[in-house]
Parts: C-alpha cells; sequence; structure tokens
C-alpha cells in the first residue's frame, strides 16, 4: 500500500510499504478522507519525541474496516472514526476520571493516516472507535480528533454565555473554538489572526475580527468595553503570544493555554495579573473517550462548519503542493483520499 512517510525532518515521501496485518482486538482502515492537522506540520518540520523518524504521518482520518483481527467487535465495510489516543482504562489518572493523562495512552496510538490502509490498535478500538452514521461525510467524521480537543478545551473554562472572549490565533482549531463558543452563547468573540482569509471565516460565523499585526491590547480594550477578554484562549502556540495572553483577560478572567509550547518553555507574565487581578492561567491537553462521543454527536448534527474547516482535496501524490499551500496559510485543512 501506497503512504506518505516522513523519513527525517522536512522530508516527505511517497512509498510502498507491506500491508498493515490487524493483531488480537485490532482492525486496519482502508482510508477514504485522512486530513492535515498543525500537529503533522510541526512533526515534518521538527520531529516529535514520541514519534521516532522514518514514520506514517497523519492522524485523523474516517475509513471502512477492511480486515478484522481476532475479537474486534467490527465487521469488514464499515465506516469508523476514532479518537487518536488509547487509554489504559486502568491506571491511576484512567480511573480518576483523567484518561486524557492516561501514561500509555500514546504508546497505543493511531498514527499514519496518510496511507492507502491503517492499523487501529486494540486499545482504541475498545475506547473510542465508532461506526459512522450514514448521512455524515467522512470528511465531517474525521474532524473527530481536532474537535474533541477542543471540548476538552472548554470543559476547562466557565460558561462562556454572555461573555466576552478574545480567540488568539485563526486557524482550524481557531475557528472549531469560534463555532462552538457562539452556540453556546458567548455575548462576543474576538478572533486576532494575521491570515485576512481565515479571519474572514470566522466573520462568517459571528465572531468579531482584529489584526495580530497590530498591537492588540487597545484593540482588545476598544471590543471588551475597556475591561479586557473574560475569556481569552491562545491557539497559536507562539511563546510570545502565550505571555501576552493575560494581560489582554479581564479581573477575574480566564485565560487557556490551549496550543502547545516546547517542553523548556518558559512563560513571563506579571504576577499581578495572577494574584491582585485574579487572572486564572489553565491548560487543557487532548481529550477523553466521552469527548470523542460528544464530538460525533455534535457533527452528526451537522452543527459545524465542515465546510470552512476542510478547504481541499488531494491524491497522496500531490502532498509536495499540499504542504506548501498550508505552509503558506492557503488552506484550513486538506483531505487526502488515499
Ligand atoms: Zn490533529
Ligand atoms: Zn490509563
Amino acid at each position: 500500500m501506497r503512504a506518505l512517510v516522513c523519513e527525517r525532518p522536512g522530508h516527505v515521501a511517497l512509498r510502498e510499504l507491506p500491508e498493515p496485518v490487524p493483531g488480537p482486538g485490532e482492525v486496519v482502515v482502508r482510508v477514504e478522507s485522512a486530513l492535515t492537522c498543525g500537529t503533522d506540520l510541526k512533526l515534518i518540520r521538527r520531529g516529535h519525541p514520541k514519534v521516532p523518524f522514518p514514520t506514517v504521518l497523519g492522524h485523523e482520518y474516517c475509513g471502512r474496516v477492511a480486515r478484522v483481527g481476532e475479537g474486534a467487535p467490527f465487521a469488514v465495510g464499515e465506516r469508523v472514526v476514532s479518537g487518536v489516543s488509547g487509554p489504559c482504562g486502568a491506571c491511576h489518572d484512567c480511573r480518576g476520571g483523567r484518561p486524557n493523562h492516561c501514561p500509555t495512552a500514546f504508546d497505543h496510538a493511531v498514527w499514519g493516516t496518510w496511507a492507502e490502509e491503517t492499523r487501529i490498535p486494540a486499545r482504541v478500538v475498545a475506547s473510542t472507535l465508532c461506526r459512522v452514521p450514514d448521512a455524515l461525510s467522512s470528511d465531517a467524521a474525521a474532524l473527530l480528533d481536532p474537535l474533541a480537543s477542543v471540548l476538552r478545551g472548554l470543559s476547562r473554562l466557565p460558561d462562556p454565555s454572555g461573555r466576552t472572549v478574545l480567540v488568539l490565533g485563526s486557524g482550524p482549531i481557531a475557528l472549531l473554538f469560534t463555532a462552538l463558543l457562539l452556540r453556546r452563547g458567548a455575548g462576543r468573540v474576538v478572533v486576532a489572526g494575521r491570515n485576512a482569509a481565515r479571519l474572514a471565516a470566522h466573520a462568517s460565523l459571528g465572531a468579531e475580527t482584529i489584526s495580530a499585526r497590530e498591537s492588540l491590547g487597545p484593540q482588545v480594550l476598544v471590543r471588551s468595553g475597556a475591561r479586557g477578554a473574560e475569556i481569552v484562549v491562545e491557539t497559536t502556540g507562539a511563546l510570545e503570544v502565550a505571555e501576552e495572553a493575560p494581560s489582554l483577560a479581564a479581573r477575574g478572567g480566564m485565560v487557556l493555554l490551549f496550543a502547545g509550547l516546547a517542553r523548556e518553555a518558559r512563560l513571563a507574565v506579571l504576577a499581578h495579573r495572577v494574584h491582585y487581578d485574579e487572572v486564572t492561567l489553565a491548560g487543557s491537553f487532548h481529550y477523553t473517550p466521552e469527548d470523542t462521543r460528544t464530538a460525533l454527536d455534535l457533527l452528526s448534527r451537522g452543527e459545524l462548519p465542515v465546510g470552512l474547516l476542510v478547504t481541499s482535496e488531494s491524491s497522496l501524490e500531490k502532498h509536495p503542493f499540499v504542504l506548501e499551500r498550508l505552509s503558506r496559510g492557503e488552506e484550513m485543512k486538506v483531505a487526502f483520499r488515499p
């Protein structure tokens, strides 16, 4: 089968690989839609501590079961989607209701969906693999992974209804935040970004937009009645943006550091904002199996702007063109049709 392999940082090639064979409890899926994601682009650029090269890229997918391992409760031909990780269900974190922190969840993960076929580990089959309703397109279903992480992020925040929310960044994750925050009754969603086409997508959902090419502080004050945003969501992963976020929050507000920062990154924030102004800093990481079920339910109800998120499709062969367009911010997400 053909697959897009990252052989070393910056080097992606279409390769012929052996067909995956499902072990006990596993299934092999014939991929119908595999989405691009910022995580893949980061992996191509600088590698990942948990993913040794060479590696098949991609983790967001929807496809049909092609082969079934012993005991896996699925049938050939069923259309399925899953989350990425396989929490064990038995450790301290899993039993404590935090399976997103299960220390072995990513040892049993779905990696390698930019390929004709991908193997779904037994733990993923057991925890999050589910059948896709007929009415849901494969591109929409493949949004399960990013949507579930955004749901986890929202669960860390107070109820947004009636509040002013500032979203830092305008990419696909930011767009999922915008869509869900507005659905949940946020008073105002203000999105700060640099890419005019992406900002226009947010505006089409009802968000206000401001330019991150200019100083954010004064623009946020104007749009928040001089108080600052009651909720600030950081989606860019840029250290300087994360450092500025607390200064944009209202007294008593909350900052969600959604995007990952490098392991050794340190934040310099004004301590008085945290102490005197009671600004809370929160993080969120990955998602739980429960979040994936909520995500599939939301997608099935057709309440997410799939057309604004998946902006084009491509064969695996055209990957250099796709990666080029993504790096220039000319696409939100591209669906590979392997
Ligand atoms: Zn992703
Ligand atoms: Zn566990």
